[in-house]
């Protein structure tokens, strides 16, 4: 029999390329289309020479199709707040026309199909954890709504196909996740203290450092993804580590782990900054079985090499 065929858009991204793998791992072959807008070709260099993989080059915004396959997942878009700043109007769109064209593949092959969505859905969340039944709290027209709006507009359409094209669908609900092959540059919380506290530069809070967020290990997360592929719940799934942190916290946790002297400095909140965040992961647990691993000090010491190895790279590109 043949092998089951994934399609995985945003495979060159860093929970993309992670997913690669797991579904490699589990004998799916897989092929990735990606425009490298904020995903990178060296996330997949190791898979270059795998017969199960295959990549392309290519906008999702744009009508594609790559042939049968049996499971879509849809995890194309800029996913960093200052990538998605730097780039709003395609966020907008891949979220949009991407998402419908995603769908279309599924559609047109019978497909399973899982997108990530979101804990931006939420908003400046007024509801504290944030269950899947929590509307949220979000500006239309602030500068997180390129994401923000784009992926609840993903929701919407994503629960169209299924209802009104039968398509099976899942949508899952990812919060703060880090670990090796984020970009150093992304702009999110822990690459910029890791590269900061490495480099022996100030590690930059923003606003007081009191706003909380909840940070997963991207293995746990991956295992979320797995497991909610296989199950057949429709509705929006968190999938997050619910021990909640704040920005200051986190800050000290980097320092304790790289054993650096940096010191920490402050600078303006960005606008719509949402105040806490932490998921309600019962419908997880339930359902899927599912809960977190490793905590947040434990996969900072386990992130610290590829790090480590990413600062070291760019300081010899700057020379
Ligand atoms: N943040 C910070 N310093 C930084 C980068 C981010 O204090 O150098 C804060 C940011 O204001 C936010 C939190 O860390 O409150 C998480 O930011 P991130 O960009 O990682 O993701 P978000 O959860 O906001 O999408």
């Amino acid at each position: 029999m043949s092998r089951q065929r994934a399609l995985v858009t945003g495979g060159a991204g860093f929970l993309g390329s992670h997913l690669c793998d797991a579904l490699l791992a589990e004998g799916w072959s897989v092929v990735v289309v990606d425009n490298l807008l904020t995903g990178r070709r060296a996330n997949l260099e190791r898979l270059r020479n795998d017969a199960a993989f295959e990549f392309i080059e290519k906008d999702i915004c744009e009508p594609f199709d790559v042939g049968r396959v049996d499971y879509v997942f849809h995890f194309a878009s800029p996913a960093s707040p200052v990538d998605y700043t730097l780039h709003g109007i395609p966020t907008l769109k891949v979220g949009s026309l991407g998402t419908f064209h995603a769908l279309d593949v599924a559609f047109k092959y019978g497909a399973k199909y899982l997108v990530s969505s979101t804990s931006e859905c939420y908003g400046d969340p007024l509801e504290h954890p944030q269950k899947e039944t929590y509307w949220g709290n979000v500006n239309s027209i602030g500068p997180r709504s390129v994401y923000d709006e784009a992926k609840r507009f993903t929701e919407a359409v994503t629960m169209a196909y299924h209802r009104y094209h039968k398509v099976d669908t899942r949508i899952v609900r990812i919060f703060n996740t880090y670990g090796p092959r984020m970009q150093l540059n992304d702009g999110r919380v822990v690459p910029n203290f890791m590269k900061q506290a490495l480099r022996g530069e100030d590690l930059t809070v923003y606003g007081d450092g009191s706003q909380t967020r909840s940070f997963c290990y991207v293995s746990d997360e991956i295992d979320g993804f797995m497991r909610l592929a296989k199950s057949s719940e429709h509705l929006p799934v968190n999938i997050g580590n619910p021990n909640e942190f704040t920005i200051l916290e986190c800050a000290q946790q980097v320092l304790r782990v790289t054993e650096s002297k940096s010191k920490i400095s402050y600078e303006a909140l960005p606008q719509d900054d949402p105040k806490q965040r932490r998921p309600d992961i019962t419908k997880a647990r339930q359902l899927l079985g599912w809960e977190p691993k490793i905590q947040l000090a434990e996969g900072l010491r386990m992130s610290l090499d590829y790090f480590k190895k990413a600062v070291e790279e760019e300081t010899t590109r700057s020379k």
